[in-house]
């Protein structure tokens, strides 16, 4: 039975009016259009195929281009959201897409395309791997992004698949999808992600952390109120207007992973539930601070100032814990909207505060602290991102989506070596991307490479001018030592 939540077709208009929710966006018609002609395109591709739920495929593209939407992203990466599956699925090219959307799309389309060879293993090396294969494929963060969006509605409609294969999703979500969403500073889409599937990946936990949510949150939740009321209040007398507040329940997965740091002693935890208090500017953040610490006493070592101090995602906020004076704890959580809206979707924001078009009054202020802030660019911030761990490597695929991670200008050999020893010593050719290949040829990222072995092949010292990495020559030199009776070594031990 498909989950009439998640296994619905959204309308083309639904898509519009769910990303123009965002402040910052309003489409121009042709944008409009832009949308329009790719949901039909995609629509029309993906004829009557059917998801493993027996809902139609086409609610699978749809869903992923809401949730881009729902990011603030524009017309475009809607458009490729839509088209996402197409070159993959459908028996439209490559060719076809170009010409009707152009060479933008396109690459987008062919990004997200390459993401989805990969397969998770559960080795830490391997997590490594794919985390950084994403960040160096995708040259564009937009590509991440559509496999983010993809990557929820997968996770959602997760219980159609056998239990063998929810269980492996279930942890490439945790390990890479919803990591690299953190990295990118998506706070709201690394909770959802972490938390569908947390039931999948870890079971007996995930019902540990259900049973305590239930008791201890209603507790700390009459503390909060109190503490709200008079915070109000107290908050309307110094002249503080424009507030938004509310109470933000920690997220199942995220709890449990500071339980696991505390010894998993609930008591330890102050951050259950804690209470947002939104407001216009900077200064009006710490005056609120000012007046919560006058207010109640703060727990020594528990004020966090990440406006001064962003975490390195880019998180702001200023995170304070106080005694509530009748026997409880609460935490209270101070920022602007834009700090709020930048924690929410991260690196997506950047892209919904770029095109400032047709903006409403109503939002004014938004985008006056936006301009007080330095303009972030995306490409750079995913280049700091990558980091040096990137630099100068490439990831190839084993045709089951084992990522293999060497250094660029790696030949098959080094490939053969890295994959097993064994397929190393007994190579003699390579099919890369279903083309015959010599040995010796250089790998480029992203290729799907497959060994060919036969047992009489064995390693020469030729090989040593085509391998790049430490490992293959050393064991190429090993192999030369150990097995050849006419080379050198011997021949060396003989005249002596
Ligand atoms: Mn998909």
């Amino acid at each position: 039975m498909p989950d009439p939540q998640y296994d619905t077709i959204k309308t083309v208009e639904e898509i519009i009016e769910e990303a123009e929710r965002s402040p910052t966006k309003t489409f121009r018609p042709e944008e409009k259009a832009l949308i329009r002609k790719a949901y039909k395109f995609s629509q029309q591709a993906h004829g009557d195929q059917k998801r493993a739920s027996g809902a139609p495929f086409f609610s699978h593209v749809t869903m992923t281009a809401f949730y881009t939407a729902s990011f603030g992203m524009g017309d475009k990466t809607i458009a490729a959201a839509l088209l996402h599956d197409i070159i993959e699925d459908t028996k439209a090219t490559k060719e076809e897409i170009d010409e009707e959307f152009g060479p933008e799309i396109t690459s987008l389309i062919e990004g997200v395309t390459k993401l989805g060879h990969l397969k998770y293993r559960g080795s830490d090396r391997h997590v490594e791997s794919l985390r950084k294969f994403f960040l160096a494929s995708a040259k564009d963060p937009r590509v991440i992004i559509i496999k983010l969006a993809d990557r929820l509605h997968n996770i959602r409609t997760l219980q159609y698949l056998p239990p063998e294969k929810q269980h492996r999703i279930a942890l490439e979500t945790i390990e890479v999808h919803a990591n690299l969403a953190w990295r990118l500073g998506m706070g709201r889409l690394t909770g959802e992600l972490q938390d569908e599937a947390f039931p999948y990946a870890y079971p007996k936990e995930y019902a540990m952390v259900e049973k305590l949510l239930k008791t201890r949150r209603k507790v700390d939740e009459k503390y909060l109120e109190k503490v709200y009321k008079s915070l109000k209040k107290e908050l309307a007398l110094h002249g503080i207007k424009d507030i938004t507040t509310y109470q933000r329940i920690k997220k199942k997965y995220s709890l449990w992973q500071k339980l696991k740091r505390k010894e998993m002693d609930v008591d330890k935890i102050y951050d259950l539930v804690a209470l947002r208090v939104i407001v216009p500017t900077v200064e009006d953040c710490y005056k609120v601070l000012g007046i919560v610490h006058n207010m109640w006493r703060p727990l020594p070592g528990r004020i966090k100032d990440y406006i001064a101090l962003p975490k390195p995602n880019g998180y702001q906020s200023i995170h304070t814990t106080i005694f509530t004076g009748d026997g409880g704890i609460a935490e209270i959580q101070i920022r602007t909207m834009f700090m709020h809206h930048t924690a929410e979707y991260g690196i997506a924001s950047h892209y919904a505060y770029k095109n400032q078009e047709g903006l409403n009054d109503k939002y004014f202020h938004w985008v006056q602290q936006l301009k007080t802030l330095e303009d972030v660019d995306p490409k750079e911030m995913l280049k700091s991102l990558k980091g040096d761990f990137t630099h100068n490597r490439i990831f190839v695929f084993t045709p089951e989506g084992d990522v293999i991670d060497l250094p660029s200008n790696s030949s098959v050999i080094d490939f053969a070596y890295a994959v097993h020893s064994d397929i190393g010593e007994r190579a003699y050719g390579a099919t890369i991307n279903g083309k015959h290949s010599a040995l010796k040829t250089i790998l480029q990222n992203g290729d799907i490479v497959k060994i060919d072995t036969k047992k009489t092949s064995k390693p020469t010292s030729k090989w040593l001018d085509y391998a790049k990495t430490s490992l293959a020559r050393r064991k190429i030199q090993k192999y030369l030592r150990d097995n050849s009776s006419d080379s050198i070594f011997s021949s060396f031990w003989k005249k002596n």
